[in-house]
């Protein structure tokens, strides 16, 4: 039912000639009254036909018509309904046409009269998004089209806007046809008297002037109320980051804020932040806010170093824009130039603004704008600089993201250090104490009775020195772990042989072999494996430990075994495997932990200290290497893991032609720092 074609487009059509001028609403407003006005003055019965866009409009004017309705019989009234405005005739005739018309979007006010005759034909423009004064200020509505005195346009306006009112009200057929003959053909300036007829078609300078006038105040009140929404605008995100950054402990969150404000306020299709430094050669985009329908970049990866617009931005220390970045010499002058087309491909830009986020000089991140599709966007300087305001407040808030996570991270050590400090009390009270405690009432046994028998004698010294061992090794253990977590530790990194390494190791196992029920030992006798880079004396600490441990938790009816493997990435895997107790799953990684032990430092029955697994851990990593553990849970036995690097492999390294293999002593010496 409605008519998809402006009446303004019609007009234009027919009358070529005609060129259409920007209308403030305040200004189409001046101008209708005027007109009403002249009718209600004037002694002409002149046709009117007035279209409003909306019923409420037409009601605000209502009272004019009814009494412009007493001078002519010709009015014409049109409106999109909105309550109960109808097609009806009255003392002038209504039309309700469809809200979706074209007309819809139009203002129109045709009159004409024997006297004289003026029309006024716009259309409304749309608003650019995320201008501020769209919503708030309506008399800046601006409408494009024709207001004249000319009777040639008024009568051709008069007679589309009839075939309009006959295509909602062809009842009025008959009326339409007298009204067209009667004012449109007979009044039509031919007709007309020269001297009506020039009045007409040169209206009074002193009107011109005046409607100037309007427009002009109009465009300043425009200006003025631009540059109080902008600080307006500045404000309140400033206020928002500020209120962000101090209620929300959580920095992503403000960070957060931060993108999605910018890229609402300033109507982009998309706004990334991501934090990167001067020297980072990618970032990863962690913000981002999105306009509708507009793919996401967000978790990818981006290119910094080989990104000439971030150099570019770097160089200058400030914000860049391409406002199209197929039409800008920059996309294709820069060198590397192919990384930005990349870009403005893979992510569809058209525009591109990208601001450094500084804070005391140093580079915290970017803040990036984006313009998608077709639409191209010149940032102006009151946009840029607001951008720019918010950007520094990123800036305190990436500062503070960074204090937050020192501060975590410290946070996480002392507690390390207070669980550290509690276990070294637990373990001293314990580990110190009981065999302290033996010691001492062997001890005091021995003095108070000199006559004990000799063989009782010999017990009570042996329990005292085993006692006194026991504690030897918790002190050594616990420095040497300190040493390694502190870095003062020597390192002789050299091409050693496993194999060898594994037997000197095994020769401490076995001996225990001999004093006590320990698993049966099976290791690969190999002869053609690859030379290790490592420290010989640290290595076999590892491996010593390792097998202690595996014996030290499996039945002596168990099994326990070492093999060796290459992995074919220049590293060597060494597992030693036992048939005991096992690893609960969720342990794997805790059993690598300071003073881990599973039963607890104090029902502990298997000895040791609960930092084996710490130094072997602190030793391996010291030569790039890794070591983990497997275990399909209790009593499935367990598989301790760890890798070193192969001579071969070493770019640098100069091999050894012979392996150089650690003395017993000399390790003992060194476990003894
Ligand atoms: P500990 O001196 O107690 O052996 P470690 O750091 O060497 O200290 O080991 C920590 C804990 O890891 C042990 O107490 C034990 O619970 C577990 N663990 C180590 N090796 C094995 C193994 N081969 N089988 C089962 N559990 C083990």
């Amino acid at each position: 039912m409605s008519i998809p074609t402006s009446v303004l487009a019609e007009l234009l059509k027919a009358l070529p000639n005609l060129r259409p001028q920007m209308y403030f609403k305040s200004s189409l407003i001046a101008l209708s009254h005027a007109m009403e006005d002249r009718v209600l003055a004037g002694s002409d019965s002149p046709l009117a036909i007035a279209s409003f866009q909306r019923e409420r409009f037409y009601r605000q004017e209502a009272h004019r018509y009814r009494r412009i309705a007493e001078k002519t019989d010709r009015v014409y009234i049109l409106s999109a309904p909105e309550t109960d405005f109808k097609s009806h005739s009255g003392v002038y005739e209504t039309i309700a046409f469809d809200p979706t018309d074209a007309i819809a979007q139009e203002w129109h006010l045709v009159i004409v009269g024997e006297e004289y005759a003026n029309c006024l034909i716009c259309r409304e423009r749309s608003t650019p998004v995320g201008d501020p004064s769209s919503s708030a200020m309506d008399n800046n509505r601006r409408f494009e089209g024709i207001w004249t005195f000319d009777r040639a346009v008024s009568c051709k306006a008069a007679e589309i806007l009839l075939d309009r009112i006959l295509h909602y009200r062809p009842e009025l057929a008959e009326k339409i046809e007298q009204t067209q003959t009667k004012y449109c053909q007979i009044l039509a300036p031919q007709t007309i008297r020269p001297e009506v007829f020039d009045h007409a078609a040169h209206p009074d300078p002193f009107v011109q002037r005046l409607v100037t006038y309007l427009q002009a105040s109009q465009y300043k009140l425009l200006k003025a109320y631009r540059s109080i929404a902008a600080q307006e605008q500045k404000e309140r995100l400033i206020h928002l980051m500020t209120v962000a950054i101090r209620e929300s402990l959580d920095p992503e969150e403000v960070l957060d804020v931060a993108v999605e404000q910018l890229g609402q306020a300033l109507g982009a299709c998309r706004c990334l932040l991501y934090r990167c430094r001067e020297t980072d050669r990618t970032a990863t985009i962690r913000h981002e806010f999105l306009g509708a329908g507009v793919p996401s970049v967000k978790g990818q990866t981006w290119p910094l170093q080989d990104n000439p617009l971030f150099q570019a931005v770097l160089e200058r220390k400030e914000s860049i824009f391409v406002s199209d970045t197929l039409d800008d010499l920059r996309m294709t002058n820069f060198a590397q130039s192919s990384v930005l087309q990349e870009l403005v491909q893979t992510v569809g830009l058209s525009s591109w603004l990208v601001v450094p986020v500084f804070y005391k000089n140093r580079l915290q991140g970017i803040i990036e704008l984006h313009h998608c599709g077709t639409t191209h966007e010149e940032w102006t300087k009151e946009e840029i600089s607001l951008i720019e305001t918010i950007a520094t407040q990123v800036g305190v808030a990436l500062i503070q993201a960074e204090a937050y996570a020192n501060l975590e991270d410290l946070n996480q050590q002392l507690e390390a250090l207070d669980r550290t400090r509690y276990n070294l009390v637990a373990i001293t009270g314990h580990e110190l104490r009981t065999p302290l405690s033996t010691i001492q009432v062997c001890l005091e046994s021995l003095a108070s009775e000199p006559d004990m028998p000799q063989e009782l004698q010999q017990v009570m010294l042996n329990a005292a020195l085993s006692d006194a061992e026991r504690m030897r090794k918790l002190i050594q253990d616990f420095l040497t772990l300190s040493q390694l977590e502190s870095g003062r530790v020597e390192w002789n990194p050299e091409a050693l042989s496993i194999q060898e390494c594994l037997d000197l190791s095994l020769s401490n196992t076995l001996a225990r072999k001999v004093k006590e029920d320990v698993p049966q030992i099976v290791v690969p006798v190999t002869s053609n494996l690859p030379l290790v880079q490592a420290d010989g004396e640290w290595l076999v600490e590892v491996l010593a430990k390792l097998l202690d441990n595996a014996c030290k938790f499996t039945d002596s009816d168990g099994r326990v075994s070492v093999d060796v493997e290459t992995n074919g990435r220049g590293l060597l895997k060494v597992t030693v495997a036992d048939t005991g107790r096992g690893i609960e799953p969720n342990r794997l990684e805790t059993v690598f932990d300071r003073f881990y032990q599973e039963e607890g430092a104090l029902q502990r029955t298997t000895g040791g200290t609960g930092l084996g697994l710490a130094i072997c851990r602190q030793i391996i990593r010291r030569w790039g290497g890794e070591i983990w553990a497997e275990s399909e849970g209790k009593n499935k036995g367990s598989q301790f893991h760890f890798t070193i690097p192969i001579v071969e492999s070493l770019p640098k390294q100069k091999k050894e032609p012979a392996a150089k293999i650690p003395s017993a002593r000399s390790r003992k010496g060194k476990a003894k720092r």
